[in-house]
């Protein structure tokens, strides 16, 4: 699919003992680099100070230094960060770090709180002052605010004045804070290995570190972990849960688990619901995905309609993103540099060409061009997820509305835009249904049912 911003992944570690926790959040860290690209940081304790590392760029050379240097330390946090264009600059990377009124704490943030601008307008006219753009220096400043004393009850305190999606791995003095909203719109994940406790925005992360036991944190869970243990509460939850589905749909890796689902298993099922409704209705030689995103869910499609699956397309891993360059002519050429058609494989065929989802249809027309050009016969757009129509303000980067091409054409008229001879969506209801569970998810940005309305300009996040 053609990039969507995701706003950031989150790391912890507290362990008995000193270990070398930096480097084991450079692991965790890279393994959640798909969450975020812009920068990254890490936190940690070490003889009783506080130190960190953060900048712009990638975990591998912002972090790697890490890797040659002894650290020993029992408590640490990390951060991978997306941001929208003017939420970028190296103020804004994580975590986060103050000393206040009820002592030393580090902030990592994913997600986005929907009403941050009204908070931060209040805030800021009752003289508080913020050093960067993103939302998450708010959760500070209420933390630093709140008259009630004890860990539990400013957290609650601060964090019952927030709408929206927070997945946070906090330090507070010698604990690991590990919190999830009450809505559960972004995963976290808990593990436990060798007596250290281990957070992370998903298991691939965990993984990273070793095989462990692991479980989800409940939708509204502060697990805190110090040196007498771990032990949870549950903040109030204003709305059942909503778990960001795109996260099933595109965001997290493959390999990872998150709401209790495998994310590989969740994408075949969508695959093959896609197959299911065009069961009888498409005639086609072969199921082709666009790489990476598609390659899932081609496999369920492949398998459910007893089609050969193979790569039709090729992509070049040493090209750059294509969707920074500033003109359409050079948008174009990169995307053309990045994939290759395979005439081997599609050249006199019908071919499904599989993706996960459809922002403005620019590069699906690039692609459907280059499979015409290999001598494919036919091409028929599938995509394995809703029409996607509606802005995110809980953490994914969403193109204004007018972008996003469901909204200006229907499946005939976008088949049509992108050169394709047919083109159809997964419905909703058969989204959910191939999860069988239709309940607790959100799906704002396919249906405009909006959990927590937005505050005016609150679309910048963490
Ligand atoms: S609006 Fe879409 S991307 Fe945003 S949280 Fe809901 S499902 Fe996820």
């Amino acid at each position: 699919m053609e990039s969507l911003g995701h706003h950031c992944g989150v790391a912890g570690v507290r362990a008995p003992e000193p270990r070398n926790v930096p480097e084991t959040l450079f692991y965790m860290l890279f393994s959640l680099q798909h969450r975020g690209q812009e920068s990254c940081g890490v936190s940690w304790e070490e003889g009783g100070a506080w130190n960190g590392r953060k900048d712009l760029g990638m975990v591998a050379p912002v972090l790697g230094s890490l890797l040659g240097e002894s650290h020993p330390s029992r408590l640490g946090i990390g951060h991978v960060r997306y941001s929208t264009a003017g939420g970028g600059g190296v103020q804004n990377a994580q975590p986060l770090v103050i000393e206040c009124n009820k002592g030393r704490v580090a902030l990592a943030h994913n997600g986005n709180i929907s009403n941050g601008a009204l908070l931060r307008r209040r805030l800021t006219g009752e003289g508080s002052i913020f050093q960067g753009s993103a939302d998450s220096e708010l959760i500070l400043h209420l933390i630093s605010r709140s008259r009630q004393e004890g860990r539990e009850g400013f957290l609650r305190e601060a964090l019952n004045t927030l709408e929206g999606a927070y997945s946070l791995a906090m330090m507070h003095e010698d604990a690991l804070v590990a919190i999830r909203d009450p809505s559960g719109f972004r995963p976290l994940y808990v593990g436990k290995k060798g007596g250290a406790t281990y957070v992370a925005s998903e298991t691939c992360a965990l993984h990273a570190v070793g095989p462990m036991p692991y479980r989800e944190l409940r939708p509204g869970e502060v697990l805190v972990a110090d040196s007498e243990g771990e032990r949870s509460f549950f903040l109030e939850p204003r709305l059942p849960p909503r778990r960001c589905i795109f996260e099933l749909i595109y965001f997290a890796r493959p390999d990872s688990e998150v709401f209790g689902q495998s994310v590989h298993a969740a994408r075949t099922r969508f695959g093959e619901a896609l197959a299911d409704q065009d069961s009888g209705r498409l005639a086609a030689d072969v199921v082709v995905p666009v790489p990476d995103s598609g390659n899932i869910a081609a496999i369920g499609y492949a398998r459910r309609a007893g089609l050969p699956f193979d790569f039709g397309l090729a992509r070049s891993h040493y090209a750059g993103r294509s969707f920074i360059l500033p003109t359409k002519g050079q948008r174009e050429l990169a995307a053309r540099l990045k994939l290759h058609a395979v005439p081997e494989v599609v050249a006199g065929k019908r071919v499904v060409m599989i993706d996960d989802s459809l922002v403005r249809g620019t590069t699906s027309r690039i692609i459907v061009n280059l499979l015409r050009e290999a001598g494919a016969k036919e091409v028929h757009l599938r995509l394995a997820a809703p029409e996607l129509k509606w802005p995110c303000y809980y953490g994914i980067d969403i193109p204004d509305r007018d972008q996003l091409i469901s909204n200006r054409l229907d499946p005939e008229g976008i088949a049509r835009e992108v050169g394709a001879d047919s083109a159809r969506f997964l419905p909703q209801d058969r989204l959910l249904a191939a999860l069988g569970d239709r309940d607790g998810y959100c799906c704002a940005c396919f249906d405009g049912r909006h959990p927590f309305p937005p505050a005016a300009g609150g679309k910048e996040g963490a």
